[in-house]
Formats: structure tokens, sequence, C-alpha cells
């Protein structure tokens, strides 16, 4: 079943760990490292059991591996997941996780995720010094994340509405947690009007208080009349049962793996939806740390997270010549990148 199904994702890797003092339970997968060192986050997640810790393990590293490709980074892909519950995360867990990363050398560079803040992140660095987006000046990710996301949004209102102009534009934003909280104050800035749903309403009175924002019931947001519908929470929401429901002529935002199948994808592009594939508009996070470990300023940061925005224009002007869904396209283009330096590296050894 493990190597049937790293086969059926492309994974290099997968390694199992078990620390017997602190109950850590933690996988390790490595998509790709031909572009660089594996980047991936680590997730601490109560999965119902290890095939589910697995397959979620396996779908995003390749998930980061197209990430880090299509953002032109020298960098591959791959995820941690620690199964466990949230009163579960002690600090000789996470410095017991750190030591499992450490195991690789290099070759995969974790950070945050679902579970996992910064704080525990420095607890994991204890251990080992690859750990990213931990530093004074770059910190949380998730600003660069939801900044990206502006970026991506701009580039779908101008194909659909003739302007990059997000005023006036109505955001339905699912999950205001770091990046759509982050999401949330940009588009304000930029005088969008904001509709929200979040299940902790702690995190919704808060967007509602500062930038205006209408709440909604969790099962309200996908069907509320808007322009753009961002999911910032989970993924797999684009689905059978979620897609009849849409009013929006946009899907952009932060979650991984919105697409619970790629006809899902298809189904959005035959209703004229245009969806900004995830992994090309969330990588303002990965951007920032991957530049973090560069040495790269604040200025050439922000420059290549802005740099969403053209990605995300080209991959459509592609999807309309040739009328393909953008996950495709995007798809492709992170692919060749990585087969091109396969075969760049195969001649080099030759030669
Ligand atoms: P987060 O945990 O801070 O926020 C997620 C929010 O979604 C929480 O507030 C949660 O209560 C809410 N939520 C959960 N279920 C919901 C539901 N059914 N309806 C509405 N809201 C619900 O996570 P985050 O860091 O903001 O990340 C959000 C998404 O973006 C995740 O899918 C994450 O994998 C992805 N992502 C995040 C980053 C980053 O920089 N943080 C980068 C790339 C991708």
């Amino acid at each position: 079943m493990i190597l049937e199904n790293l086969e059926k994702h492309g994974c290099e890797e997968a390694a199992f760990f078990y620390d017997k003092e602190s109950g850590l339970k933690a996988i390790i997968v490595i998509h790709d490292t031909t572009l660089g060192p594996a980047f991936g986050g680590t997730r601490l997640w109560s999965y119902h059991d290890e095939e589910e810790a697995l397959i979620d393990a396996l779908r995003l590293a390749r998930g980061m591996s197209r990430k880090s490709s299509i953002s032109g980074l020298d960098a591959g892909g791959g995820k941690a997941v620690i199964i466990a519950k949230p009163e579960q995360k002690t600090e000789a867990l996470l410095r017991a996780h750190g030591r499992c990363v450490e195991t690789f050398k290099g070759r995969f560079i974790t950070g945050e995720d679902m579970g996992i803040g910064i704080e525990d992140a420095k607890i994991m660095r204890k251990e080992t010094e690859h750990v990213a987006g931990i530093s004074e000046e770059v910190g949380d990710p998730s600003p660069f994340t939801a900044h990206g996301v502006v970026c991506g949004m701009r580039a779908c209102a101008k194909d659909i509405y003739g302007s990059s102009n997000l005023s006036g534009l109505r955001v339905a934003i699912q999950g205001v947690g770091h990046v759509g909280y982050n999401l949330a104050k940009e588009l304000h800035k930029e005088g969008s009007e904001l509709i929200v749903a979040d299940m902790r309403e702690e995190l919704t009175k808060r967007v509602s208080q500062e930038f205006g924002a209408t709440v909604v019931s969790l099962e309200e947001i996908y069907s509320v009349d808007c322009d753009i519908f961002a999911p910032c929470a989970f993924g797999a929401i684009i689905n059978d049962e979620t897609i009849p429901k849409l009013k929006c002529k946009i899907v952009a935002g932060s979650a991984n793996n919105q697409l619970e199948e790629n006809r899902h994808g298809m189904i959005l592009h035959e209703r004229g939806i245009r969806y900004a594939p995830d992994y090309v508009i969330n990588a303002g996070g990965l951007i920032a740390v991957y530049m973090e470990i560069k040495q790269g300023s604040m200025d050439e940061i922000m420059k290549k997270v802005e740099q969403i925005e053209e990605k995300i224009g080209r991959i459509i002007s592609v999807s309309k010549e040739h009328n393909e869904p953008t996950y495709e396209i995007a798809n492709r283009l992170a692919d060749e990148r990585i087969s091109d330096k396969k075969k760049e590296l195969e001649r080099s050894k030759k030669a």
C-alpha cells in the first residue's frame, strides 16, 4: 500500500517516525528534489488513521514541488505530518520531530502549517537548523501568502472585469485565520466589500469590527452573491456539492488542494469561472521563507511575491487560448520545469 501510494503520487521517499518518550508519530514525505531541497511545512492534525495522514502528506508534498517549481525557486517539495491531537503537542514531541527533520541533513526544510505555529517551529529549531519562517524580519509567512493572493486576484479581475482594481468587488472569504485575516485587511484597504465565514466566532467578530465585513454561516459562504470566492480554510472544497452553489466569477484563495478532484477544475472552466490554481496563488509564504534562507531583502521578497499576478495572468491567457482549465496549464508548466532540469542533470552526468 505504501509503495503503491508513493508511485501514484510520484514521491521519492516517505519516512515514518515513532518516538517512545514523547509519543511522536510522524511521517515525512519527500516528493521531488530535482530543483533543490524539499520545502514543506509540518502539519499537526488528529488524523483518523495512518493512511489518511500518509495520503495527506503525499498530496501536499506534490503540491509543494509544483509550488516551488512554478515560483521559479531552486527548491523541491515535501511535507511532514504529525498524528496528534492539539493537546498532545508538547515541547518533547516538537523536539523529537526536530530530530526527525535533522535526519534528512538539509534535504528537507520545514516550517509552520496547520497546528504548528512560529513558537512550535522555534522549539523544533533547537534540534535542527532546517526550520524556516522564524526570523525576526520574515516571521509568520501568512501576510506574504495573503499578499500573493491579492496579486492573483488582480490578474483574475483584470481578465473578468477588464481592470485589476479590486475596489468595489465583493469577496467572500471562507476562513479568517492567519491568511484569511491578512487577506481581509489588504482587501479592506483596496476598497473591496467583504463577506466572511469561520467557525470561530471571535475571528469573524474581529474582521467585522475592523473591516466592516458581513458575517454569514459556514453553509451560506458558498452561495453568497459575490465576485470572488476565496477559500482560506481547508482543501477539497471545490466539489460536486459546492460548485452548483457558487455565484462568483472567480475562485482565488489560499487553501491547498482546493479541487476535490481534477474534474472539478474542468467543471469550473466549463462554467466560465476563473480558478486561480491554489499552489500558484498561495506561494507567497513559501517565497518569503525561501528568500529568508537565501538572505534576500524585503524588497526582493515583495517583488517576487508580486510576480504571482503576472503568473496567474499568463495561465489565464493560455487557458483561454487553448480552451484548457487553468489547473492543467499550471501543472504542465510546473512539471515541465522539473523534467527539463532532470534532463539537464542527466546530460551533464553523461558529459
Ligand atoms: P488557519 O488555521 O490560521 O486558518 C484557517 C481558518 O479556517 C481557521 O480560523 C478555522 O477556524 C477556519 N475554518 C475551519 N473550517 C472552516 C469551515 N468549515 N468554514 C469556515 N472556516 C473554517 O490557517 P492559515 O494559515 O490561515 O491557512 C489557511 C489555508 O491556507 C490552509 O488551507 C493552509 O494550508 C493554506 N496555506 C496557508 C499558508 C500560510 O502562509 N499560512 C500558505 C499556503 C497555504
